[in-house]
This record gives structure tokens, sequence and C-alpha cells, in this order.
């Protein structure tokens, strides 16, 4: 047997003249393309050309997974297209010899194939994967601005054809093996490593000749190539449906239906050529930039607990109880109980409590009709949850969480009530959107143990917990918090006490100047359209509607008596006087009364309630959209540097993710503050500085943000 050891790909071969090429990057836990990966393929496949005895090769990992796809590093750092475009012509000639080797090469796909991962398996002539639900299969190179550019956009229609393959790429979906082998991207599944090997080598046996279905003259796309009628359809809307979505905020959307379209006219190679200079395209954008800056680097850095203290083991919450079974406890006791916690469920009344309980069945119930649950599933994790109105119930607990109505009085009581069974060891955490948690934690008897745990509606959607430290919380305490998130999968940030926190405060800009446009007669529509096409993922007044203006009124009121009552000057919002007005004068306090900006006439579309022309009338000159989504966009990154600067957020990453995971803050451009890099901090405070002059204070860029601009710096 020839084995030769390169650094990164094992190369092996035996008496039938097979050659297994085993990808096994030293020093690293998964294999990515990189240089260190690729040089050692190309030595490999140079090999094999030259070498006439050599019948056939496998390609396998020698890692959990196959391959999980490029090095994004490299890619992040690329500022030019050229090497972009180069980068992906060296990938695609790799690929190009491989598949036009003359010999059959099976890519036998261990684990997960992702990316540059899974276009390295479809450069071979027949993929097997081990049957394991944990691996996944799919090119999501979209989730961060990019496109595949190792023939992804090419290979896969030509397999699969165009119309399931546009889906998968435009949305990054990634697949269970299963899935993959039921779209026709996997040959045949294996039930295990051994297995695996055994259907590649009976494969290469009884196939010698193989080549790429496209290499054949004769080659016929699986429903038709771009020309045909059903794609030419197809082609008509499709453009104008994702943009409608994407509002054309993602050049990789455009970019991914260019290559398929163009590339669905042309030959293969003329077509992998065309998909390298969009794919140079996408990765030279800002949006790309933006996107792999926060949602690849920090959301890794925050997972890795970048803002968890130090010096704490790891710990896990087996018995969670939840104070109060309304919309958030309710939730929050489901997420807990689907990764295997016990919860006590408590509430006024055992019907209150089981009407909690019930929400959890519910969706379940959905999941089973879906087939995306079992009924065993299902009843184990409804076991899970008791239901109850006995405080001694929560003995035992190591984490509390109190989701009572929004009332410092109640929540008081009910901390004590709560504190009189626990362990001294269990944490404390208050789900308040608002109340400060310092001064909650002094109805506490351990205010070291107390901690806010803010959580976002609908619990088992939002993806993201804001952890707030009170003025005694202890980095203990923090460390358990962080750890808890963690283990319903969700992402954590923290944050120190302060009105509204980080999310709401800055969440709350956006609404309020959306509103502010209504009061400088902008016709509600464009107020509306501004924000989608800023990128948010609802407008601000449809918005203002769904949180209901009744309760911002209320915590308004609440405000104005806590400055009062500390001597405070209070100095309001222009919106303040449009939401008193809608509530107090006009009796619409929002979505859940069926009015509110919009009416929401039963069976019919929400749409906005046409008395708004008339007490807000409508100026007679518009003014140009690019200013409404400025001003809907610098409120919110201008409050986030000032959350940053005062301390309330203490990382970049935390403030760039919480902002994308909390409120939606526009994904394209990387969260609040990378919104401010994007355009670089002096042509931010300049922009800043004249919508202080035209429109108020509250544009007024904080001083971290002037001496930013002064020095020329960025937020990193
Ligand atoms: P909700 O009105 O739906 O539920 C509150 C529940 O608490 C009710 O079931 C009520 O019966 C129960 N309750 C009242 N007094 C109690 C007591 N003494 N003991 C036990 N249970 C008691 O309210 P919600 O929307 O779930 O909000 C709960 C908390 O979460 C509030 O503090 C709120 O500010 C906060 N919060 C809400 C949201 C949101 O979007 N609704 C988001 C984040 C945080």
């Amino acid at each position: 047997m020839d084995t030769t050891h390169h650094s990164a790909v094992k190369f092996e071969k035996d008496a039938d003249g097979i050659v297994t090429l085993t990808l096994d990057m030293p020093g690293r836990s998964m294999n990515v393309l990189n240089d260190e990966l690729s040089a050692p393929l190309a030595d490999a496949i140079a090999k094999i050309e030259a070498d006439a005895s050599i019948r056939g090769a496998i390609l396998t990992s020698g890692k959990k997974e196959f391959l999980a796809g490029a090095d994004i590093d490299k890619v992040f750092a690329m500022t030019n297209a050229e090497d972009a475009f180069k980068l992906a012509e060296d990938f695609k000639a790799f690929l190009r010899r491989l598949e036009t080797c003359g010999r059959p090469v099976v890519a036998a796909l261990n684990g997960t194939a992702l990316g540059g991962g899974l276009e390295l398996a479809l450069g071979c002539h027949y993929r097997i994967a081990i049957d394991n639900p944990k691996a996944q299969f799919g090119l999501p190179e979209s989730k961060l601005g990019l496109l595949p550019g190792g023939g992804g956009t090419q290979r896969l229609p030509r397999l699969i054809g165009i119309q399931a393959a546009l889906p998968l790429m435009l949305e990054g979906k990634a697949l269970k093996p299963a899935q993959a082998k039921q779209q026709g991207i996997i040959h045949e599944l294996a039930s295990d490593a051994a297995d695996m090997m055994a259907k590649a080598r009976a494969w290469i046996a009884a196939n010698p000749q193989a080549a790429q279905p496209w290499d054949d003259k004769k080659f016929k796309w699986p429903g038709g190539d771009s020309k045909s009628p059903a794609n030419v359809q197809m082609w008509a809307i499709a453009p104008s449906m994702a943009s409608a979505k994407s509002w054309g905020n993602f050049p990789a959307i455009g970019n991914i239906m260019s290559c398929v379209f163009e590339g669905g006219l042309v030959d293969f190679d003329t077509a992998c050529r065309l998909e390298s200079r969009y794919f140079a395209n996408c990765v030279v954008s800002q949006v790309s930039k933006n996107m792999i800056g926060s949602l690849w680097f920090q959301l890794n850095a925050i997972n890795k607990g970048k803002s968890r203290p130090e010096g704490f083991e790891r710990s896990k919450v087996t018995k969670l109880g939840v104070l109060g079974a309304g919309m958030m406890g309710a939730g929050i006791a489901y997420v807990s109980a689907q990764v295997g916690i016990d919860v006590v469920l408590l509430d006024t009344t055992q019907d209150a409590a089981d009407k909690g309980k019930a929400y959890s069945a519910g969706l379940l119930d959905k999941d089973l009709k879906k087939g995306r649950t079992t009924a065993e599933a299902r009843d184990a994790l409804l076991a899970r949850i008791k239901a109850t109105t006995a405080y001694e119930d929560l003995d035992g607990c190591d984490l509390i969480i109190e989701a009572v109505f929004e009332d410092r009085a109640l929540k008081a009581d009910v901390t004590r009530k709560a504190e009189a069974v626990l362990a001294k060891t269990a944490v404390f955490a208050s789900n308040t959107s608002t109340l400060p948690i310092t001064g909650l934690a002094q109805a506490s008897e351990r205010p070291k143990h107390f901690i806010g745990l803010h959580f976002f509606s609908p619990v088992d959607k939002m993806p993201l917990v804001e952890i707030i430290k009170g003025r005694k919380t202890s980095p203990e305490t923090l460390a358990r918090a962080f750890d808890y998130v963690q283990q319903i999968r969700k992402t954590p940030i923290v944050v120190n006490d302060s009105r509204g926190f980080y999310t709401s405060r800055v969440f709350a800009t956006y609404v309020m100047e959306g509103i502010a446009l209504l009061l400088d007669g902008v016709h509600p529509r464009s107020i509306e359209v501004a924000g989608l096409q800023a990128g948010m993922p609802v407008g601000p007044l449809a918005l203002q509607d769904e949180v209901s203006l009744s309760l911002s009124l209320h915590i308004l009121d609440q405000t104005r008596k806590d400055f009062a009552a500390e001597g405070r000057p209070y100095v309001g919002h222009p919106a303040n006087a449009v939401i008193e007005k809608m509530v107090r004068e006009l009796d619409r306090p929002g979505k859940k009364a069926g009015k509110g900006f919009y009416d929401y006439p039963s069976g019919a579309h929400k749409h906005l309630w046409d008395g708004l022309a008339t007490q807000f009338p409508v100026a007679s000159e518009q003014p140009a959209q690019s200013e409404l989504i400025d001003r809907l966009m610098f409120a919110q990154a201008i409050e986030a540097a000032k959350c940053f600067e005062e301390g309330v957020v203490e990382t970049v990453a935390d403030t760039n993710i919480g902002s994308i995971f909390g409120w939606g803050f526009a994904p394209h451009q990387g969260g609040a503050l990378q919104f401010i890099n994007a355009h670089g901090s002096a042509a931010f405070v300049k922009r800043a500085k004249a919508l202080e002059k035209r429109y108020g204070a509250r544009f007024k860029p904080g001083k971290l943000l002037l001496r930013m601009a002064r020095d020329n710096q960025a937020f990193v």
C-alpha cells in the first residue's frame, strides 16, 4: 500500500488501485477550505492523473464533520475583487480537474458539508452520506452576504433543477441527510463509516467510466434550462418576489439569481466563470463585510462566552421555577422544558397555571401535525412542566424567573414568597421589561443572586435574551444566568441596569422617530415603507400598534413620575404628544383593541387608519425617501452609541448582535454600531449634526462619537 501523509490530506492507495483521500487538517477541530488544504489536494489530484493504475478515488474526512466551508477569515480580509475572483477560479479549476480526471470519484460524507464543503462534494461523481441526524448539507453563503463561489450555483441546478436549487441557495437552508437524499443532492445513505466506505468501493467498481452529467454532450437540464417554458415563467416573477422581501438590501440575493439564470443559458465552463465574477462582487460588498463581522465573528465570540465572567464552572439548570404563567411565563416554561429542564409554572389560580402549560401543548400539537415531533416526545416534554399555585413546589429549583404583571409591589411580594422556600444558592431572575433590576433586588434577601433575564416575545421564536446586572449582582450569578440562556439555546447579551436597559431603549427610538415623521406631515405609508426599505422587519407605526400605544403611554407616565421624584427635568420626545392624543383623545390604543395607527378589520388585512390624515395632515411637499431612512436609522445608531459610551452595553459584539436579534435592526447593516463603522465615524457625525440642526437634540452625537470622528476610529 502506498501511503503518503501530507499535512492536511492523507493519500492511501490500496491493492485494488482505489485511493482514499482523507481530509484531516492538523491542529484544527474541523476542516476548512484554505491554502493548507487546497495545496495537498492539488498534489493528490496530480498524482491520480499521473498514475494509470489508480481506478478511482474516495474523498472523506478524518474529523467529525466532512468540511465546514471556506476560510471566512480570508474572505473577510479580502478587499480586492481580483483576489476574490482568483480565489473562486482556483478552487473551481481544482474541482474541474477532479471531475474530469477520468476515474470515478466518490464523496464519502461522514458528517456536515456546508458551503465550500458541499461544493467539493458536488465536484465528485457520487455522494454517500452517513445517516446522522446531526449532519447538515447546504450552501448557506447568502446568510453572510456571499454566494457559493466554488461552482455551487452551477452544479446544484444542473443536478436537481433550477427551481429546486434556487431556494436552497437564496435561503441558505441546511438539510439533514435524508432530506438531502430526497432532494437528489446525495445519492445514497450509509449506516456507519464502514458501510459508507464499502458502498463507495462498490460504486467505483460498478462505474469505471464515471463522468459528470453536465460533461455529457447530450446533457439535459432536469426541469429545463433558463429558457425552458416553466423556468421562463418563474424568472419573470422570482426576482421581483425576492426584492419585495429583501428590498434590494442583499446583493447576494440578486447575484445568486443572476448566476443561476445566466448560467442556465451558457455552457458549464462559461457559467463557472461568471459565477466567479458575481462571487467577487459579493466578497468586496459592504454588506458581506457587515454581516460576516457581526453575524459570524461577533456572534461566535458571544457564543464562546466573551461576556461571561471567567473562573466559574459551567452550570446547568435542572429545575426551574417560573412565576406567572402569562404570555411570557408560558413561553419561558416551554423553551426550558424543551431542553430537558423540569419546570414549575406557578400562577395565582390553578386555571391560570394550566392555561400557561396549555400553551406548550398547543405548540407541540402543531409540531406533531407537521411531523416535527412525536407523540412520545410531546408527552415527555409536557410531563416536565408542573402547573401549580403552591410555592412549596419551588423547593429544589436552582433558578426562578419571575414574569408576573409589571408592578413593583407585586414583584416584591412574589420574590419574598419564593425566596422563603428556595435554597440559599438559587438564582432569582426578573423578566421585567422596564423596572430597574437594582430597585427590584431591594425586595430580595440575597441581592447578589438577583438578576434580570429579559426575554422577547414570542419567547419560542426570538433568539435573544438580554441579561441585566443589578448593582449588587455577583459575577457568579451572571455566569449562571449566562449558562442558562445558552442551555435553552438562545444568545445572551449582558447589559448594565439602566432605564429601558439596552434593547428597549434603542428600539424605542425607531418607533418614536416614525411617529415624529407623522407629526412632521410625512405620509404614513411613506414612513412604513421607509422602515422596510431601511431593512427593519416591520414599519414603525405597525410596530407601535403591536407594542400597543397604551403600554407606551403607561411607561411614559411612569417615567415622568420617576423623573419628578428624582427632581430631574424630563426632556420628552416630540412623538409623546402623538401617543397621548391617540390613546387619550382618539381612543386608539393599538392592535389588541383593533385600532391604532392601523385598523384591524376581522378577517381582512390591516390597513392604515383613514382618520390619520385628518389628525396629522400630510404636508404638500414630501421629503426624499432617503431622508426618512436616515432619520429612522441614525436615531437608533446614535442611541446605541450612547448606550455603549455610558457602559449600558460593554462590548461592540453585544451591541450589534443585541440590535439584530433583539429588535430586528437591519441585518445587512451588521448591527447598530457597525452601521456607524460602515459610514465612517467622521461622515456619520457630519450627517448626524445636520439631522440635529434640522430635527432636534435627539440626533446630537455623544462625546464618544465626536472623539472617534476626530481620530477617525471605528467600533471594534
Ligand atoms: P401577562 O399579563 O400575560 O402574564 C402575567 C401573569 O402573571 C398572569 O398570568 C397573572 O395571572 C400572573 N400573576 C399575577 N400576579 C401573580 C402572582 N402574585 N403570582 C403568580 N402569578 C401572578 O404578562 P406578560 O406579557 O407575560 O409579562 C410578564 C412580565 O414580563 C412583565 O413584567 C412584563 O413587563 C415582562 N415582559 C413582557 C414582554 C412582552 O412582550 N409581553 C416582553 C418582555 C418582558
